[in-house]
């Protein structure tokens, strides 16, 4: 059983003193004792929800240069923000950040909140986001509690609660640490620092850490044994088939998937249902023709599911079509926005690849 006694102070100083010196060089970060600015904190918290730091800082500066502030975001057409957000995945993020970006514009004329559980009414912003953006920005006291600070503490006091209910006794365990410390917003970025750098998965550096001394499972040399992880659940796999349509000259077939529910308002070619019996799958292809089957299924992984996709092609004369759906040009498709998805399909295309 864990016990949630405060931090000593000399820890809270020893992990500060730390950061001063070890503090990564990110692009929403600033230095110098100047104020982050909550809007880009926010949208870095958005954009590093299941995404790479590495990944996140090219999108994090494009980003920022089309939308310096959230009145840009709140005015800007979706469909932009969607454009802008191709490749990183999870699209809901960026729907939610346009969306919040127009509440914050409407509700609280473009100012950010400073408390968390105000934060946390505005689209997409959950308890670690609401925190992380109020520590950071507003140094208001409060600590977000992510898989990499979980780790780092369920490491150090060697918590043997498994995941996914070692968040709530983490959050109870960070609870002790607000109040002692000095600057939340340093504090919280610490955290995720020693987590990102030195606290790592897979081989901690314990050597350099600042809590080496204080640490338990460092002590007993246990340190692999934490975060004790779930239990795994199987992944359902899901069926589809694909239809490409395409011209002579490159056209593609495209549509606008509905404005609601996974990849909503992402552009793809004409799909089927997306069925977990693959014998209720039924191939009904959008027009009738002389259509070719590819070789190999093409695997795509969700978050909650995997999906095996059949994809079918076929090559017509441009017309218009009796079906949902527009004509995309070569030069056009890289400008739309499209899920990996389709990219995926698209360039599993033996007949556009035959083409190249
Ligand atoms: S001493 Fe090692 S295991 Fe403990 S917090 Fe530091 S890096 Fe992690």
């Amino acid at each position: 059983m864990a016990s949630f006694s405060p931090p000593p102070k000399y820890m809270i100083d020893l992990l500060l003193t730390w950061y001063d010196a070890q503090a990564r060089d990110l692009p929403w970060r600033v230095k110098g004792g100047n104020h982050h600015d909550p809007y880009a904190v926010w949208v870095s918290e958005i954009m590093l929800q299941q995404t790479t730091v590495a990944t996140v800082k090219d999108y994090f500066i494009r980003f920022m240069n089309v939308f310096p502030t959230v009145f840009d975001l709140a005015k800007a057409p979706l469909e932009d923000v969607l454009v802008i957000w191709q490749g990183l995945g999870y699209y809901s993020r960026a729907r939610n950040l346009h969306k919040a970006a127009q509440e914050l514009v409407h509700r609280f004329q473009g100012i950010f909140p400073s408390d968390p559980a105000i934060l946390q009414t505005l689209p997409g912003i959950g308890p670690y986001t609401a925190a992380a953006v109020a520590a950071i920005a507003f140094d208001t006291p409060c600590l977000p509690v992510d898989g990499n600070i979980a780790r780092v503490i369920s490491r150090m006091r060697a918590i043997e609660t498994p995941l996914p209910a070692l968040l709530s006794e983490v959050r109870k365990e960070i609870k002790t640490f607000v109040g002692h410390a000095r600057h939340h917003g340093d504090m919280a970025q610490a955290l995720m620092d020693l987590g990102a750098t030195v606290c790592t998965p897979t081989s901690p550096s314990c050597n350099i850490c600042p809590w080496n001394s204080d640490c338990s499972s460092s002590k007993n040399n246990t340190t692999r044994q934490y975060p004790i992880p779930a239990t795994k659940k199987k992944k359902p796999l899901k069926f589809a088939h694909a239809y490409l349509i395409q011209t002579p000259s490159g056209q593609l077939w495209m549509r606008k998937r509905p404005d609601t529910g996974l990849l909503a308002g992402l552009i793809e070619v004409p799909m089927s249902d997306w069925l977990e019996d693959e014998t209720l799958l039924v191939q009904t292809p959008p027009i009738s023709g002389a259509w070719t089957k590819a070789p190999s299924l093409i695997k795509h992984v969700f978050t909650h599911f995997d999906l095996h996709v059949q994809l079918w092609t076929i090559t017509i004369d441009e017309s218009s079509l009796p079906i949902e759906g527009f004509w995309a040009c070569q030069s056009t498709i890289p400008q739309l926005a499209l899920p990996t998805l389709t990219k995926k399909v698209i360039k599993n295309t033996p007949l556009l690849s035959d083409k190249s």
